[in-house]
This record gives structure tokens, C-alpha cells and sequence, in this order.
């Protein structure tokens, strides 16, 4: 165990824990956009920057990555971390002009408009916080998607920017994405995932005849678990 003081307010947290987590777990709010429990962090959005004092000397850290320390000291709120955090939910409002989950962000930092605007940038609703390529990646195990390119440029997408042949169709990246911008639909006994471009068949359980998981996704998980043929021929409700 460590001793550490976050807002000048002592605790007590385990080895290996981030200040993130810390934080969080005592009800200290710092903002985290790409941060997610089920995945690494990755440290993408700099939102949860804090200002850290160690050896009479200080400094900005993303507390999603920065391991807690016997006798570190942390403010989560100086004027220095909320003038960075300004900035940065400037870019994003920038970015992502009507992302609501932007908009309040900025709002509650006293941002009430980015000062520029370039055209190219505008009203895009991925803020690149990477959150959907780590659940594909680390989660479901099929790396079908990721960011590439650079600067204005960058974005996530199946390879060669066509169509994702290694996506199930679980749906897990949609399920993560903080601003909702991967558009997936179930119709008709299909899934279409219109940012990968894919499509798939769901299965039908045989017993109540609803549809209820790609046929894809239930194929993948059957051998990878070793499962009967058959076995995902009903639904769980009626399993
Ligand atoms: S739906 Fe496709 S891209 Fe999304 S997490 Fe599942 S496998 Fe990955
Ligand atoms: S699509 Fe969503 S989850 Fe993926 S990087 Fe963009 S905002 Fe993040």
C-alpha cells in the first residue's frame, strides 16, 4: 500500500493503481473521455491530466497512465491543469462541434466556444479517443479496426479504409464509443455496421424465433471455446 495526498486530502490505494483510479474510486472527478475499465488505458484524450509534486518538483501527468506513489502529491484542479484542459476541450469542440457529450464537457470547464473553426474539422463526431480499436483488440480478440493516418487526417477505419473481414459483428465497438458515432442497426434478420462497411446474418433462435447475435459472432466465440455444433441454436432466454 502507498500514501498519497489528491486534492489535499490523504489516502491510502494499492500498488500498480493509476491516480485515475484512485481519484475515481473517492469520488474525485477528473474528466477521462477515452478511458474505460475494460481496456488499458491509453492516455489519448489528456483530459484527466493532474498536476503531480514529487522532490520539490512539479509537473502534468495523465493520471489514466501515472502509477500512484508513496508520497505523491496530486491537484486534480490547479489553475494550470484547468487552463490545459480548457485548451484541449477546445480542440475537441473544434472537432466536434455538436457532440453533445463535448459540449457539456466544455461548458462545465467555461468554454463556450472554440476560437477558430477550420472547415475541415468540423462537426466530425469521432473524437479519436481510440476506445472501439482497444475493446476490438483486447476484448473481442480481432483487431478488425484502427486509427490511421495523421493529423486532420487521422480517423478509425477497417483496413485499407474498405471493409473489415475480421469484424464479427459483436457490436462491442459501438458498445464503448463515448459519442455514439458508430451507427450499427439490427433489421430484417441482419446487422449492418455502416462505419466498417460489414453486414451480417443474425441467428434465429429456434425455439422463440427471435433473432439475437450474428451468425458470425456465435461461430467465432463456438470455436474458440470448443462448443457443440448446435449450441448456439437458441436464444439465452430460452437456453
Ligand atoms: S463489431 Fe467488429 S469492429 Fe466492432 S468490436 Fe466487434 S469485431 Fe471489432
Ligand atoms: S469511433 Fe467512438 S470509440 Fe472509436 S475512436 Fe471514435 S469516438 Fe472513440
Amino acid at each position: 500500500m502507498v500514501t498519497l495526498t489528491i486534492d489535499g486530502r490523504q489516502f491510502r490505494a494499492e500498488e500498480g493503481q493509476t491516480i485515475l483510479e484512485v481519484a475515481r474510486d473517492n469520488g474525485i472527478d477528473i474528466p477521462a473521455l477515452c478511458y474505460n475499465e475494460g481496456v488499458e488505458p491509453y492516455g489519448a484524450c489528456r483530459l484527466c491530466l493532474v498536476e503531480i509534486s514529487k522532490n520539490g518538483q512539479t509537473r502534468l501527468v495523465a493520471s489514466c497512465l501515472y502509477p500512484v506513489e508513496e508520497g505523491l502529491v496530486v491537484n486534480t484542479a490547479s489553475e494550470r491543469v484547468l487552463a490545459n484542459r480548457r485548451m484541449l476541450v477546445e480542440l475537441l469542440l473544434a472537432r466536434c462541434s455538436r457532440v453533445k457529450l463535448i459540449e457539456d464537457l466544455a461548458r462545465k470547464l467555461g468554454v463556450d466556444k472554440p476560437s477558430f473553426r477550420p472547415e475541415y474539422l468540423e462537426n466530425e463526431e469521432c473524437i479519436l479517443c481510440g476506445l472501439c480499436v482497444r475493446a476490438c483488440r483486447e476484448v473481442v480478440g480481432t483487431s478488425a479496426i484502427s486509427l490511421v493516418n495523421r493529423g486532420v487526417n487521422r480517423q478509425v477505419a477497417p483496413p485499407f479504409l474498405e471493409t473489415a473481414p475480421d469484424c464479427i459483428g459483436c457490436g462491442s465497438c459501438a458498445f464503448v464509443c463515448p459519442t455514439n458515432c458508430i451507427k450499427m442497426e439490427d433489421r430484417d434478420g441482419t446487422r449492418v455496421i455502416h462505419n466498417w462497411n460489414v453486414e451480417f446474418k443474425l441467428q434465429k433462435c429456434k425455439v422463440c424465433g427471435n433473432y439475437f447475435a450474428p451468425e458470425k459472432q456465435l461461430e467465432y466465440i463456438r470455436n474458440k471455446l470448443n462448443l457443440p455444433e448446435g449450441f448456439f441454436d437458441t436464444c439465452p432466454n430460452c437456453r
